[in-house]
């Protein structure tokens, strides 16, 4: 019980402290910057923040409103989109994460599920965010890849879409990722084939790169100065790591992974590392309801338990780290952090859904990005084309179907929208 209560109380005190450091990052964005406020009401030496105006912009709100910041041609800004679990939750999505970079290029790092409608929150138009890479084909991974590609037409993607997934490497091919995506391409032909001549369905092509998931230091892409390297993981089979380099800069990606030596060598001192860190055993055993063994065997398995992320940044010192996958509450996030901490004492975020880093040579800057919430399609960039060379006709029985008292009220809609637009529709 005393032990029980002593537990309770560091742990306030870490939720406390990592309130504090929180909110010390977010507002001044840990770069320094002045807080925007005046130091000490009474210092001679005060000093008075300049820029605010009572009709005008904020000089520095502390959060990133997506589409308002330029991204400078050297600088890199990474959105997680999801930081969370398998197990559905609205503050947090499955993995995923948005890499963009001063060239324009624009990455995604797994879509597990939920994170698609996180990315469609960041207003960014689709046709910019044609490439994502996966990890391994977990649901928390990869959920969501069907429904951002079936969607695509209907939000206004001309492109299609490439996927680079593992496969190869003495695994069946029946589980590899063309397979999959070619089970994702039959499973809604129904959907697909009924839009033929309606809409603009050129983006329900799919270009899908398999990349053997079992090479060490594996170029898998390398277009317009970036290059993506994968190297294995241990997570039962096919599941890598990826290496983003650019601008002399490089990003490790971990998808799920216990610590493995391929990490250990080819990230050393990377600029940028997001790695899994799932929660600690006693807080799987209450939290998931695992038995003991259970616990045990899947966050050191199969993950990497707080502990071991902490281990794993320690053996290659990341100038920056992220840790995700795991529940990040209040009560959870102290005890990840004891865990973390008790082998790591450098720079480390823990990750929640829409944290936004921006990565220099010269540093990274952590706040949080302000969504929106009541996102619409981006308009189209491209002139939609639609193919009728073979439309869809539905059975004429289901058509002759029509409500008869409800024609004249159609027709009457039809004459308005003509009446308005100076055209000439006929409802047929
Ligand atoms: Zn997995
Ligand atoms: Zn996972």
């Amino acid at each position: 019980m005393v032990k029980l209560h002593r537990r309770i109380a560091l742990g306030t005190v870490l939720a406390a402290g990592a309130m504090a450091l929180y909110q010390w990052g977010v507002e001044n964005g840990r770069d320094g910057r002045s807080l925007g406020l005046v130091e000490s009401a009474n210092a001679a030496s005060a000093t008075v923040a300049t820029g605010w105006s009572r009709t005008g912009t904020a000089p520095d709100r502390g959060v990133y409103y997506p589409g308002t910041e330029e991204l400078d041609p050297d600088e890199m800004r990474v959105i997680a989109c999801g930081s969370g679990m398998p197990m559905p939750r609205l503050k947090q999505a499955a993995a995923c994460f948005l890499i963009e970079l001063g060239n324009g290029d624009k990455f995604i790092f797994d879509m597990g599920t939920g994170s698609m409608e996180r990315i469609y929150a960041l207003g960014i138009p689709l046709d910019y965010i044609d490439k994502v890479f996966l990890t391994h084909l977990h649901m928390d991974h990869m959920g969501d890849l069907p429904a951002f590609y079936i969607y695509g037409p209907q939000n206004n993607r001309s492109k299609p879409l490439r996927v680079w997934g593992p496969g190869g490497g003495g695994t069946r091919p029946e589980w590899g990722t063309k397979a999959a995506m070619e089970n994702v391409e039959k499973t809604w032909a129904w959907m697909t084939g009924t839009l033929a001549g309606t809409i603009d369905t050129r983006s329900f092509k799919m270009e899908v790169t398999e990349y053997d998931w079992s090479k060490v230091n594996n170029v898998i892409y390398e277009e317009n100065g970036v290059r993506i390297r994968t190297i294995p993981a241990i997570h039962l089979e096919q599941a890598v790591s990826f290496l983003l380099d650019w601008n002399g800069m490089t990003l490790a990606f971990s998808g799920d992974t216990v610590p493995n030596r391929w990490w250990v060598e080819h990230t050393q001192g990377v600029d940028f590392a997001i790695h899994e860190c799932f929660l600690t055993p006693n807080q799987a055993i209450e939290k998931w309801s695992f038995s003991e063994p259970e616990a045990l065997n899947a966050l050191t398995r199969v993950h990497a338990t707080a502990a071991l992320f902490g281990k794993v940044m320690a053996l290659t010192r990341p100038k920056h780290a992220v840790a995700y996958h795991f529940q990040n509450d209040s009560d959870t996030l102290p005890g990840v952090m004891e865990a973390v901490e008790s082998v790591y004492d450098g720079p480390v975020d823990y990750a929640q859904d829409f944290m936004v880093w921006n990565i220099t040579k010269d540093g990274v800057r952590t706040r949080m990005a302000v969504p929106n919430r009541e996102s619409y399609p981006t308009p189209p960039l491209a002139e939609k084309i639609i193919d009728k060379t073979n439309p869809y006709i539905p059975p004429a029985w289901v058509n002759e179907g029509w409500a008869e008292e409800a024609i004249p009220f159609v027709e009457q809609i039809y004459t308005d929208f003509n009446k308005e637009h100076g055209t000439n529709f006929k409802f047929k």
